[in-house]
């Protein structure tokens, strides 16, 4: 592996490495004069090497995070001064005031790894936007953690854990009677099950050598123009990683076409959606299952035409019927059951196209329990086709005792 690449903050700023607080900050402020963005508007190298020295300052110019910087060769938020402090009594990394002072974690041209392992990373999650580097001058305070942040968001953490399910949507054809009177439907359904071999764990038991280090328990990690040797995310470190289920490849559960049995309750409406709690996806590891949703297809019907719960039919009268009144027996949807005919009043003088309202005859309502929709009843005249000569004469007797004109008041619109 290749030496780890250290910052040269001294060397940013222009000082030596045993420079005075005074020096660093003297040296700070003339290139920040030199390279400020207000002095060099849209110029990008001034303000590279802006942002350079402003983070060499903010380094130097606090004693702490000078320390931690001396000792490592690059300054974080997550490393304690005082156990720098200690590593450098104890000899560990470095020593002196050598060449090799700067050379983070490196003895002798052997890199020894640093383990970030310990340090808490759960602030970062919301480093990306608080901790994003400002514009110049605005300092550097968080750029570390962008960096650590970039690190570990794509590293798949060490373990996935609960995973709840997803949840599943179906389209059910249902048709018109089933809707109305309830039934039960049957379909299949694909769905992912809960593993029978792991039990959703996804793994079989035993561990093998982690293939991301090799059974290292360190990977090698980029951090801007820096290198890290860091836990491996993959392992957490111990080198070994879970065996996956044979089953289910690891993924916890298994692809199930399996049939479904669910009841419709009387008076569903088409294009309804019904929820079955936990008859989705299932989840891994011990996460919850999703939900199914059944959405709801009505079949029609060639008398009856449903409106949520009212019903519409169309009923041919005789025009007698429709000019005298009339009582007479009209289908609902009971009579498809065999239940008792309805009987409707068509009132004397009733036009073509006019509708009769049956109260209560409607469809059961699935949401109010004991109401009903009504039934609309269209009526249609039916004229009938007259053949012998005695039918002819009474209709033309009945245009003469009726000589009023349908169409006279067409006339006086147009
Ligand atoms: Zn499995
Ligand atoms: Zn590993």
């Amino acid at each position: 592996m290749a030496p780890t690449q250290k910052k040269d903050y001294y060397g940013a700023l222009g000082v030596k490495p045993t420079a005075t607080a005074d020096e660093i900050r003297k040296a700070f402020r003339k290139m920040a004069r030199k390279y400020h963005p207000d002095v060099n508007p849209n110029d990008k190298k001034s303000e590279e090497k802006f942002k350079e020295i402003s983070e060499a300052n903010d380094v130097l110019s606090d004693e702490k995070k000078r320390k931690v910087f001396d000792q490592f060769g690059f300054y974080s938020d997550n490393i304690d001064p005082a156990a720098a402090e200690a590593a450098a009594r104890g000899g560990g990394m470095s020593g002196g005031f050598g060449e090799d002072r700067y050379s983070a974690g490196s003895r002798g041209g052997q890199e020894v790894p640093f383990d970030f392992g310990g340090f808490d990373f759960s602030g970062f999650q919301g480093g990306r936007e608080q901790g994003r580097p400002t514009d110049a001058g605005g300092g550097f305070g968080g750029s570390f953690k962008d960096i650590f942040s970039g690190m570990f968001s794509g590293g798949g953490g060490r373990s996935r854990g609960a995973q709840p399910g997803t949840d599943l949507e179906y389209q059910v054809n249902v048709d018109f009677w089933t809707l109305i009177r309830g039934g039960v439907t049957r379909l299949e359904i694909t769905r992912q099950e809960m593993c029978p071999t792991c039990k959703g764990k996804s793994t079989s038991g035993g561990s093998v050598e982690c293939p991301e280090c090799n059974g290292t328990g360190q990977v090698t990690q980029m951090g801007g123009r820096m290198k890290f040797n860091i836990q491996c995310p993959r392992c957490g470190g111990s080198g070994k990683v879970q065996n996956a289920c044979a089953t289910c490849n690891g993924a916890g559960v298994v692809t199930k076409r399996e049939p479904l049995e669910f009841r419709i309750k009387p008076g569903t409406r088409d294009g309804q959606r019904i929820r079955l709690a936990g008859k989705g996806n299932a989840g891994t590891d011990g996460g919850s299952a999703g939900d199914l949703f059944l959405i709801i297809k009505g079949g029609t019907n060639a008398l009856f035409t449903r409106q949520g719960d009212d019903v519409y039919v169309t009923v041919p009268v005789t025009v007698s019927e429709a000019a005298l009144g009339a009582k007479i027996d009209v289908p609902t949807v009971d009579t498809h059951d065999g239940g008792p005919k309805t009987q409707l009043k068509i009132p004397p003088g009733t036009q073509t196209g006019q509708k009769l309202r049956l109260r209560e005859k409607g469809v059961p309502s699935a949401t109010r329990d004991g109401m009903r929709g009504d039934q609309i009843v269209e009526v249609r005249i039916v004229v009938p086709k007259v053949q012998d000569e005695r039918s002819k004469e009474i209709l033309r007797e009945l245009a003469t005792l009726n000589p009023e004109d349908p169409r006279h008041s067409l006339f006086g619109t147009v």
